[in-house]
């Protein structure tokens, strides 16, 4: 909750180091400042007599900081209905998935009852910046009705939501609106700048031209995850759909690709436009089959446990033609960027490789595709390290990877065997009251588990290649503990959602001060 006394004490801290002007008074005021404060001046909060006056509804996963208030609508649909009246919604729901996307970006909160910190609704909405509690495992959708612990609340009454607390709330909450423009965050912002120069750089999660902007705003320095899957929403859902469908080789799986490239095409050079010339690496397809299909997806489709399976690179071996059409679409969308006097900069990087002979093989066929590409715009070809055995023979990775970056959502998941989307509400939450964890692992890197191994995979990646570059883009890279943690691993980059690249800033330049100590 944001709070008159720290901003005040922070305008008076920048100002006194300003006239004083001396390395010693900026560094000391960069090392004060909490990392909360700046996350509490980027966002909407909730005034404390207003959380007192509404009834607590209940409690989940803090996922996306900020508060909101709106009409509660059970689905994207109604969400559109409702702004279309002009009127403020929030979506409330079991879970969502990208079909789900148009109507969340349209929503001023989201209340999810399953998930957690590396769910769809909670990446979707803390790369957005709209607040979102998820988990919210008492809440139950029926009947045109929300039902929790004896409470109801009917479809189209208000409700209210903080984001940074995990509180969810009947009645309409008053809100307290963002400080993010305030010129003393600004200066605070650019000491820490200085601080970190030549050591850790920040890139933003982002997927549009709208969130490229944004995040340069923000002061990123490139996008280190563009997730091409979510251009594949909205109106491009049924392209993807019948890619999907169709047969291996078949017309009907050319026919869809083509549409597809087009797509993309106009897609990728957008984002790529509007962060010109700063770096943009594309990570190509990577989503589970049923994400897409939905109720849609026919038997021999059908997966038990879809984010195990059918994804990523596995996807793009088995439909050998996927990364081709997207290789394609990225080269002629750097044409695009280039003959609108702009220099486009962009690698293309490899979901979910756990052996080194999937990436030898993609990046085969990517390379024929590249082959006509000249010098200057011809992308670096890299890799997520997200799944354990990745990790673990990250010596050999490394021989087919210009790059390296840590998706440390999936290789927590991974690590430990937690189901990024089924276990955070109930058994995490009940693993730190209990003090079995010490904190959520998807929110604060688990450094003694997952940390040894990204740790391992650096220092063995850096054995092939000294060279290789290293970045992070889990929801972990916005986390001010674990960019200390990643720091002093010896990563080159932290990428993370837009509106956490300021928080992001200043904990890079805390763990550059830390580690100078
Ligand atoms: C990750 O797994 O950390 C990652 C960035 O990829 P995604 O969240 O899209 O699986
Ligand atoms: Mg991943």
């Amino acid at each position: 909750m944001q709070n008159e006394h720290s901003l005040n004490w922070l305008m008076d801290l920048v100002a006194s180091a300003s006239l004083e002007n001396t390395d010693k008074a900026k560094k000391n005021v960069v090392g004060l400042v909490p990392t909360s404060l700046v996350e509490s001046l980027m966002h909407d909060a909730a005034t404390s007599e207003s959380t007192h006056e509404l009834k607590l509804l209940g409690t989940g996963i803090a996922a996306s900081p900020g508060a909101a208030a709106g009409i509660a609508c059970f689905s994207s649909d109604s969400v559109l209905d409702v702004t279309d009246k002009g009127e403020k919604a929030v979506l409330v729901c079991n879970e969502t998935s990208p079909a789900d996307e148009v109507g969340m970006r349209m929503a001023e909160g989201i209340v999810t009852v399953r998930g957690g910190m590396a769910s769809h609704a909670a990446v979707v909405a803390r790369g957005w910046g709209i607040p979102a509690v998820v988990g919210v495992s008492d809440l139950e959708i029926a009947d045109g009705n929300i039902k929790i612990k004896g409470a109801v609340v009917e479809e189209g009454a208000y409700i209210s939501l903080d984001g940074s607390t995990g509180e969810v709330f009947s009645g309409e909450m008053e809100l307290q609106e963002s400080n993010e423009e305030i010129p003393e965050l600004k200066t605070l912002l650019e000491w820490a700048d200085e601080i970190r120069s030549g050591y850790l750089k920040i890139r933003a999660n982002a997927d549009t031209a709208e969130d490229a902007e944004r995040a340069l705003l923000f002061g990123a320095e490139g996008i280190g995850l563009c997730r091409t899957e979510h251009m594949f929403m909205g109106d491009r859902l049924p392209l993807i759909q019948r890619f999907i469908l169709a047969d291996d080789g078949s017309e009907e799986e050319k026919e869809s690709l083509n549409e597809l490239m087009l797509a993309q095409r106009l897609d990728l050079a957008e984002v790529v436009s509007a962060m010109a010339p700063n770096p943009v690496t594309i990570r190509l397809l990577d989503a589970p089959l049923h994400e897409f299909l939905g109720a849609e997806t026919p038997d021999e489709l059908l997966e038990h446990n879809p984010m195990l399976g059918t994804r990523g690179v596995r996807l793009a071996i088995i439909r050998e033609q996927l990364y081709r059409m997207q290789t394609r679409a990225l080269m002629g969308a750097l044409v695009d960027v280039e003959e609108a006097g702009k220099k486009p900069n962009a690698d293309i990087m490899i979901p979910l490789v756990s052996e080194v002979n999937e990436l030898n093989l993609v990046r085969s066929w990517i390379e024929e595709e590249l082959a006509s590409a000249g010098d200057e715009l011809r992308p670096n070809i890299g890799t997520m390290i997200e799944t354990p055995r990745a990790a673990i023979t990250a010596e050999s990775i490394a021989n087919k990877a210009d790059f390296f970056s840590f998706g440390t959502n999936d290789l927590t998941q991974l690590v430990f065997g937690f189901s990024r989307d089924d276990i955070e509400s109930r058994v995490i939450s009940m693993y730190v009251n209990e003090g079995i964890l010490s904190v959520n692992p998807f929110e604060t890197l688990d450094f003694q588990g997952v940390g040894h191994a990204i740790r391992y995979a650096i220092e063995n990646g850096r054995k092939t290649n000294p060279e290789l570059e290293i970045g992070v883009c889990g929801e972990h890279g916005g986390d001010p503990e674990s960019i200390r943690f990643l720091f002093e691993s010896g990563v080159d980059y932290v990428s993370c959602s837009p509106f956490r690249v300021p928080i992001a800033r200043l904990a890079a330049a805390q763990a550059v001060l830390s580690s100078s100590d």
